[in-house]
């Protein structure tokens, strides 16, 4: 079932997911759900409070540099994630399915090692780098609440929030 992303400034975005605490039939529905709905909205990842549920469970399908995208190959589900180790530091300009519209330069970790349950409740380690690290940092923001334009200085966070709600009202005059 292809879910309703929650779009900014909708407030629910601002909220903390809650650790998952059994992987039931509930979890697994919500994850299938969150599948379909990434790739019905062209994104790369999804974070369950994208879609109105406070649960820590994000999805991410991310390509890589080399190969054009094929829908599945790099599909993972991410359960509980925290990062347990991350160095180094790269700006990617990022966007978000919650801002559609809206790109802006985030500063981020390049290297991170995640410790996720998957969907099967076993624990695992991930690595990453490059646009997956980036997708990883996104998604695990989001589940603590925070938009990519909190990461932004508050000058450019402010100029960002008063362009997005220009564009809003102007959407809103237009209907
Ligand atoms: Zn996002």
């Amino acid at each position: 079932m292809i879910l309703e992303i929650l779009k900014y400034p909708d407030p629910f975005l601002k909220t903390r997911a809650e650790k998952v605490e059994k992987i039931d039939d509930g979890i697994r529905a919500l994850v299938t759900d969150m599948v379909e709905t990434m790739y019905h909205a062209k994104g790369i990842g999804l974070a369950a409070t994208q879609v109105g549920a406070g649960k820590r469970v994000a999805v991410l399908d991310v390509p890589t540099d080399e190969e054009r995208r094929e829908r599945g190959k790099h599909l993972l589900t991410l359960i509980n994630p925290e990062i347990i180790l991350s160095e180094g530091s790269v700006v990617y300009e990022e966007g978000c399915l919650s801002i559609p519209g809206f790109t802006a330069d985030v500063t981020r970790a390049s290297k991170l090692v995640v410790r996720t349950l998957d969907i099967e409740g076993m624990e695992r380690e991930i690595t990453a780098e490059g646009l997956f690290a980036i997708a990883i940092q996104h998604e695990i923001d989001h589940l603590d609440g925070l938009l990519f334009i909190d990461r932004l200085s508050r000058l450019k966070r402010e100029m960002m929030k008063r362009k997005i709600r220009k564009s809003l009202e102007a959407e809103e005059r237009a209907l």
